[in-house]
This record gives structure tokens, C-alpha cells and sequence, in this order.
């Protein structure tokens, strides 16, 4: 299997190839296809398993160049990993010049609601300052249509469980939601039930 057996656009396989990813690992044969179908997916699965592609590359895909409004949220846990998310998701819309923002506590909310007024495509974020410019109205939501919750077990133990669910009460209602975690509790298990549409439980 190859990923140019998906249903891929020229610039992202271009990019995928440009990143030398030759072959989807196991958490991306699972996830790329089911997601492309914009179904809800809880997945049960490790950091390095190259999970961050596995639903870059449909987010990519997806992403509409012209509308200059956020399409898509992905929360994670540290600005380590927001900052890396957004490279990975940088480097995947490289030909469709998808933008991304990274917003993240201890960093001047200033620059980051100025790039929010920009064009910027996909917004990569934990969730206390994602929250914090979503109460300041700086951050446009009419638009998103994919919510990703990455590392969620990691929310849990470091206390950003609430502010996780505060978040999800404000989006847009008709959206894809996935879920990606390396232990299920039962209180992630309770919000999935809660805020996510028959998803399919995938695990690696
Ligand atoms: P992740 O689990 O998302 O942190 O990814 C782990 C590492 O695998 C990262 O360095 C990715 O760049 C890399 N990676 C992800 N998908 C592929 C792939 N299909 N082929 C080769 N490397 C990959």
C-alpha cells in the first residue's frame, strides 16, 4: 500500500514524497482512510507511531486554500507539541501553502491574535490560551470543520480536561471530531460519548 492509493491530491502526495514517507505506517493505513470519510475516530494509540500525519494528511487535504478562517483545531497537551504539530502540518500543505498558527500559554497574546487575523488555515494550540482567545473573540470559529484532541490522556493528568470540554461547547456542531490517546480512562471515554458522533475505535 502506497499513498498515492488514497484518494490524495497531487501537492500533498508531492509533499509526502518530499518528506521521504514512502509507505503509511499501521496508524495511518487505519486512520487516513476513515478520516477522508469525515467519520469520528477515537484511536488507541503511541507517540512515534506517526499518528501527527496520520490525521495531518486528511486535515490537509481538506483544508480550502481561499478561506482565509480556521478549518481546523488540533489541542495538545504542551506548546512542544503544538509547535511541532504545526511544523509536521506546515510541511504536509508545503504545495498548498496551508498556513498554521501555533497558540500556547507564557507567549505574547498579542502576536498570536495578529497571525489569527491573518490567513491561517489550521490552528495548533493547548487548550487554556485556545480558550483564552476564544472568550477575547480573537479566534474565528464559523468555519472549523475538523477538531482534533491529541495526547488526550496527557489533558487529563496535567488538568486540562475541563477546559477541553469549555472549548468543544463552543464549536460548530457539524464537524469531524478525533480522538488520540495511549490510555482510554473512563473520563475520556465519557467525553467521547459525549461529544463525538458514533466514532470508530481504532486501536494500534
Ligand atoms: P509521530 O508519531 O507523529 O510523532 O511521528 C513519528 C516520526 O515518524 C516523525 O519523525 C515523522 O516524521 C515520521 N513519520 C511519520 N509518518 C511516516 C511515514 N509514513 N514514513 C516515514 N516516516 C514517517
Amino acid at each position: 500500500l502506497n499513498f498515492t492509493d488514497y484518494t490524495l491530491s497531487d501537492e500533498i502526495v508531492r509533499a509526502l514524497e518530499s518528506l521521504g514517507y514512502q509507505r503509511p505506517t499501521e496508524v495511518q493505513r487505519e486512520v487516513i482512510p476513515v478520516a477522508l470519510k469525515k467519520r469520528d475516530l477515537v484511536v488507541k494509540s503511541q507517540t512515534g507511531s506517526g499518528k501527527t500525519a496520520s490525521f495531518g494528511i486528511p486535515i490537509c487535504e481538506m483544508v480550502d486554500w481561499e478561506e482565509n478562517k480556521p478549518q481546523a483545531l488540533i489541542l495538545t497537551p504542551t506548546r512542544e507539541l503544538a509547535v511541532q504539530v504545526k511544523e509536521d502540518i506546515t510541511n504536509i500543505g508545503r504545495f498548498k501553502r496551508i498556513k498554521a498558527t501555533a497558540v500556547y500559554g507564557k507567549h505574547p497574546f498579542a502576536l498570536q491574535k495578529a497571525e489569527l487575523k491573518q490567513k491561517s488555515h489550521v490552528v495548533v494550540g493547548t487548550p487554556g490560551r485556545v480558550l483564552d482567545h476564544i472568550e477575547k473573540g480573537t479566534f474565528a470559529l464559523e468555519r472549523l470543520t475538523h477538531l482534533v484532541i491529541d495526547e488526550a490522556d496527557e489533558m487529563l493528568n496535567m488538568g486540562f480536561i475541563e477546559q477541553v470540554e469549555a472549548i468543544i461547547k463552543e464549536l460548530p456542531k457539524d464537524r469531524v471530531t478525533m480522538l488520540f490517546s495511549a490510555t482510554l480512562p473512563e473520563s475520556i471515554k465519557k467525553l467521547c460519548k459525549q461529544y463525538m458522533k458514533d466514532p470508530l475505535d481504532i486501536e494500534i
